[in-house]
């Protein structure tokens, strides 16, 4: 019944890129690594700015620190010993030389791009490394002789791997050439006072100069379209989830007061504040909507478990939805033996369970059999129908998107079931707003007592061999020691070279320790992740080497160590959910970050900040503050959601702004049905938030 209604005018925008000049399938492969697909997601790729090439001195002048294009002749090369040393080519203009290194690139190329004697103008960042001047992995590489030039200045796009900049600017280029014109959805008095251009011509500008002061505007412009879009996806959600009023859940018992008792130690005041905010929301007659945000290791489970009683107890059945598989198998476990004994009656469900056994949880849980189920995203699948569900927690931990968690709570609408969204996700105020708007927020600010802080080291990798001798004694005394592999750019061989990566460590490890290391990678089954799980908790693997699959939310309380390969390759927030695994229990935790040589200055600071600080909000924002443009990685696994032009620490005001239009405009127009909102209509399709018009009617 829901169809697409996407407006006409937005046709040609939705188009595959391959329709543009210069996109054929292999350009369009690369395009869809910077996650281009469709011609509008050519058109969020702004230029970052514009690079300038016109700093031209003598190798002698020359400045380290600075962007600089040197004209000089080839002299020598000299390949790298060993796999983690750089390949060089020398070159000099008569006043001096300069070294050009390059990790892991081919011997071939560079012998056919550097012939010896040649003259080449190189384009690059200049450093200074000892005594020697380098320019690492130059920009431009020209051959004179061929008439080949270095710009004097030029835009600068996110790049990917074999992309070059010339083939995304003729794309973009033709991109433009197909802008329609759009219905204006801004108000016409804010727009004026902004001195906003009309949308296309703000696309066109943004594109074409960028550093020009109207580049500027025509981008604060599109930011602000963002955002209202987000926003009013945000306030559409939010009133159809409470147009449904909800019910009164009023447990008939004392079973949260008994669980809460068998508990092997006391809530915290965070804990035992929080869980009377989510009880007085489950016992108003309104549907809660409400997002507990509390660090890694704060204890969130427990109130999710007491407050699934609360629901049980008022005769309801509850659902708790976990990110994976292992985490699934692992809650369900632990829960099962805290309840023990109180009559609930806990079961799990997963993409594992398949014919018989699936239809068996299906039929139990439709007849009422099944108290609390738990399980990853496929208990909330069409074809799951729960006899009464009450209460709908959603263990977010990063995995979730904004927009997969709107279809969902959407869903449990249908059964007008109060909804729990827990994150870790230490996400800053101005970055909550956008992406949890809709919802009520409770905070679990401290952990339990007696744990000391992580001690947090950055070690080169250079180092690596030394480790396995160190942790030979811990392992002596039954401590756990997780060994993260490193993170590899998400590409189609992604998880075959992690794989490798993962068991070549363990080959390593396993020589060295010996059959107390076990190992659990993306690749395996998923139950023989959680068999290698399962023997690391009980101690019959010690050391896990793991690539980043170790699950976010494993709960191993004797993990005292652990090691992260490239961590200068992790984004931050996800480094400090690793950090989290360790030091749960009462012995204290270390964490090693182990680097590759040469760590970048803004990479070391990173590192810096997560050695010296375990505030996940604090890290959240320093994150924000480091990351450059252009670190695709970082971004993507950070769980801030994706906004693709607004830069929130840049455009925190029209975020405010953008709220409250938003709520006006819900207030006064539901429906979207007046000219104003239909333009609207339009943005919303035009930023993909279709999910949030679904339920309006056609106006
Ligand atoms: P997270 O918020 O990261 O999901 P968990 O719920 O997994 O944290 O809790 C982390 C660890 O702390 C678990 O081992 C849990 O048993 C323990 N824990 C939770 N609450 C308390 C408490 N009040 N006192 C002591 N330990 C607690
Ligand atoms: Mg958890």
């Amino acid at each position: 019944m829901i169809r697409r209604m996407r407006p006409e005018p937005l046709f040609p925008l939705f188009a595959p890129v391959t329709g543009l000049k210069g996109v054929g399938p292999r350009i369009a492969t690369l395009l869809v690594k910077l996650g281009v697909e469709k011609v509008v997601d050519l058109l969020w790729l702004l230029p970052n700015g514009q690079i300038d090439r016109s700093y031209r001195p003598t190798v002698e002048d020359a400045e380290p620190g600075r962007i600089a294009t040197l004209t000089v002749s080839v002299l020598d090369h000299r390949p790298g010993r060993g796999p983690r040393q750089p390949y060089r080519v020398y070159a000099g203009d008569g006043t001096g030389v300069i070294e050009i290194p390059y990790f892991n690139a081919r011997p071939d190329w560079l012998q056919r791009t550097f012939p010896p004697g040649a003259q080449r103008i190189v384009s690059g960042r200049l450093e200074r490394y000892g005594d020697v001047l380098q320019m690492v992995h130059p920009d431009h590489i020209a051959d004179p002789e061929r008439g080949e030039s270095v710009p004097e200045t030029e835009m600068v796009y996110p790049l990917t791997a074999g992309l070059s900049a010339k083939t995304l600017r003729t794309a973009v280029a033709s991109a433009l050439q197909r802008l329609p014109a759009l219905p204006e959805w801004q108000d016409a008095a804010f727009a004026a006072r902004e001195r906003f251009p009309d949308w296309r011509s703000a696309v066109r500008t943004a594109h074409e100069m960028p550093g020009d002061p109207a580049a500027v505007i025509a981008r604060r412009r599109l930011a602000y379209d963002e955002l209202l879009a987000s926003q009013l996806a945000v306030a559409l959600t939010r009133r159809q989830m409470k147009r449904q009023s909800g019910r009164a859940l009023s447990p008939r018992g004392r079973l949260v007061e008994t669980l809460r008792e068998a508990l092997p130690w006391q809530l915290t005041v965070a804990q035992d504040r929080v869980l009377r905010e989510i009880r007085a929301d489950m016992e108003k007659p309104v549907r809660m909507l409400r997002l507990l945000q509390g660090d890694v290791g704060s204890g969130k489970t427990a109130v999710a478990w007491l407050a699934a009683a609360a629901a049980i107890d008022a005769g309801t059945q509850a659902a708790l939805m976990v990110p994976t598989e292992v985490l699934a198998r692992q809650h369900e476990r632990t829960l099962s033996a805290q309840g023990a004994g109180s009559g609930i009656r806990v079961a799990c469900l997963t993409g594992r369970d398949k014919g018989k056994a699936r239809q068996q949880i299906l039929d139990r849980l439709a007849a009422g059999e099944i108290d609390l189920l738990i399980g990853t995203h496929a208990i909330f699948q069409d074809g799951v129908d729960f006899r009464d569900l009450g209460l709908a927690i959603i263990d977010e931990q990063h995995r979730f998107g904004v927009h997969q968690r709107m279809l969902l709570a959407a869903k449990s609408a249908r059964a007008a079931a109060d909804v729990l969204v827990m994150t870790a996700t230490p996400i800053p105020r101005t970055v909550a707003m956008t992406a949890y708007g809709d919802m009520d927020v409770s905070r679990i600010e401290e952990r339990p007592p007696g744990r000391a802080p992580v001690d947090t080291r950055i070690l080169s990798a250079e180092r690596v061999d030394e480790l396995a001798d160190r942790l030979r004694p811990l392992l002596a005394r039954d401590d756990r020691v997780y060994w993260i592999c490193p993170l590899v750019e998400e590409d189609e061989q992604a998880e075959e070279t992690r794989t490798a990566a993962a068991e070549a460590r363990y080959r390593e490890l396993r020589q060295q320790l010996g059959t107390q290391v076990g190992l659990v990678h993306g690749r395996m089954k998923p139950e023989d992740k959680d068999a290698a799980l399962q023997a690391f908790a009980r101690g019959e693997t010690r050391l896990l080497v793991a690539t980043t699959v170790v699950e976010v939310g494993v709960d191993v309380p004797e993990a005292t160590v652990i090691v992260i390969e490239e961590a200068e390759r992790f984004g931050l927030a996800q480094l400090h959910q690793l950090r989290g695994r360790v030091g749960r229990g009462s012995r204290p935790g270390t964490c090693l970050l182990l680097y590759r040589p040469p760590l970048g200055e803004t990479a070391r600071k990173r590192l810096q900040v997560l050695r010296d600080t375990d505030d996940g909000f604090r890290i959240a924002e320093e994150d924000f503050r480091l990351r450059g443009p252009g670190d695709l990685l970082g971004t993507r696994q950070s769980g801030v959601p994706d906004l693709k032009l607004a830069d929130l620490e840049k455009d925190g005001d029209l975020l405010a702004a953008a709220h409250d239009d938003a709520r006006l405009i819900v207030h006064a127009d539901p429906e979207l049905a007046g000219p104003r909102g239909r333009a609207l209509r339009t943005l919303l399709y035009l930023f993909e938030r279709d999910a949030a018009i679904r339920y309006l009617r056609s106006g």
